[in-house]
């Protein structure tokens, strides 16, 4: 069987080549071939000894998803489908702005936190993703863009796709250290985002092992309505989670949480809700950004109105704090927050299967 070399973590090169017999610098090179140039041709790597070349070729890959679709929409946002094996797909999405491109990135084929407004949370969790599907992504990003003689590369990468990214702590902070390595993608730590709907124990891990932006899914300054929206704040509410907040804070100083509230039509979006909120994050070096919500089948939620979310912007703004709105990108592809929804298999179709296997 071929090892497929996106499989590998940083160190993991190095071990490989150790094995091969070859020196440390060998590792650095074929990071370097790999993850900055984007080849998988291991006859292109042309520093690299012939014989080498050859043992590569015949032993590794460098496998990515499948792609099972690429759409572009109106405004330039590009959405992958990719096949992520047994029925499960995932989806990422390419944002480029004027000076800058960000890679909105998914960790795990669906989700288990069934946040209510959210499509992945509603389709359940499948699985968690792979290192090589994760950093696999931003791989055939750049490696597209450069197949299509486009100049741009990914500069940004959001871990906001599908999935709560801290359940799958190991290979998402594999994948990170890639994303921050010279030898492969060399981002600065501040252009790695890392969305989480406030998973406190990995968030103080986090903060430890790669300490990247972080996001943090609010959605509702108490605990009554963020325990309905946002279940997983039943096991860790509002005080444990500013607490955490605060913790990862002041590991980076200088920093900020950016605080994520997406915008339901009179479920959160009133001006006391704004008020409170104020209070909820005063103690937190911290920026607000409201995500008007997009909206899915059978949602069950509208969208806030616009002098709605104006209103509610204003009133944080007056009391200091700074506050950005998301301008929806994307979604005549549904490639907007929260409708990514990929193919899950879903739960009673694998029910139904194993009755028949056991039947
Ligand atoms: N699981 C992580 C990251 C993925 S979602 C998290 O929850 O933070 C990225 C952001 O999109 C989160 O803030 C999430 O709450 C928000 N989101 C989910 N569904 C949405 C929807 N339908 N409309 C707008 N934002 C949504
Ligand atoms: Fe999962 Fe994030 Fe969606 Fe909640 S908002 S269900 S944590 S992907």
């Amino acid at each position: 069987m071929t090892v497929n070399l996106l499989e590998f973590e940083k160190n993991g090169f190095a071990q490989f080549c150790a094995e091969l017999g070859e020196k440390p610098f060998r590792a650095r090179q074929l990071m370097r071939w790999i993850h900055q140039s984007g080849v998988d041709d291991f006859d292109a790597m042309t520093d690299m000894a012939k014989s080498l070349r050859v043992e590569l070729k015949r032993t590794c890959e460098v496998r990515p998803p499948k792609v099972i679709s690429d759409s572009t929409a109106g405004d330039g946002t590009r959405k992958w489908l990719l096949d992520v094996n047994a029925g499960n797909a995932i989806e990422t999405v390419f944002i480029p702005e004027r000076t800058r491109s960000t890679l909105c990135v998914s960790s795990q084929a669906g989700c288990a936190l069934e946040c209510t407004f959210c499509a992945t949370g509603r389709q359940g969790f499948n699985r968690n993703l792979t290192l090589s599907e994760i950093i696999g992504q931003l791989w055939l990003a750049n490696h597209s863009l450069a197949a299509d003689g486009d100049e741009r590369r990914v500069t940004n990468v959001v871990m906001m796709g599908m999935g709560e990214p801290l359940a799958n702590f190991d290979n998402v902070v594999a994948a990170m250290q890639l994303m921050l390595d010279d030898n492969a993608y060399g981002l600065s730590r501040r252009r790695v985002t890392l969305s989480t709907s406030g998973l406190v124990p990995q968030m103080d891990r986090l903060g430890d092992a790669c300490p990247v932006a972080l996001a943090v899914s609010l959605h509702a300054p108490n605990d009554t309505l963020r325990d309905e929206l946002v279940p997983i704040n039943r096991k860790y509410p509002l005080k444990q989670l500013m607490a955490a907040c605060l913790r990862y804070i002041e590991k980076a100083p200088r920093d900020f949480v950016t605080f994520e509230y997406v915008m339901l039509d009179g479920v959160n979006d009133t001006v006391a809700h704004a008020r409170e909120l104020i209070r909820l994050v005063s103690p937190v070096p911290c920026k607000i950004n409201l995500i008007p919500f997009n909206p899915f089948p059978n949602s069950g939620y509208t969208r806030s109105s616009v002098p709605a979310i104006e209103r509610f912007k204003d009133v944080l703004t007056t009391a200091g704090l700074i506050v950005t709105v998301r301008r929806t990108r994307g979604d005549d592809i549904d490639a907007a927050c929260g409708q990514l929804a990929g193919r899950v298999q879903d739960k009673t179709r694998r029910r139904e299967r194993r009755i028949e296997v056991a039947g």
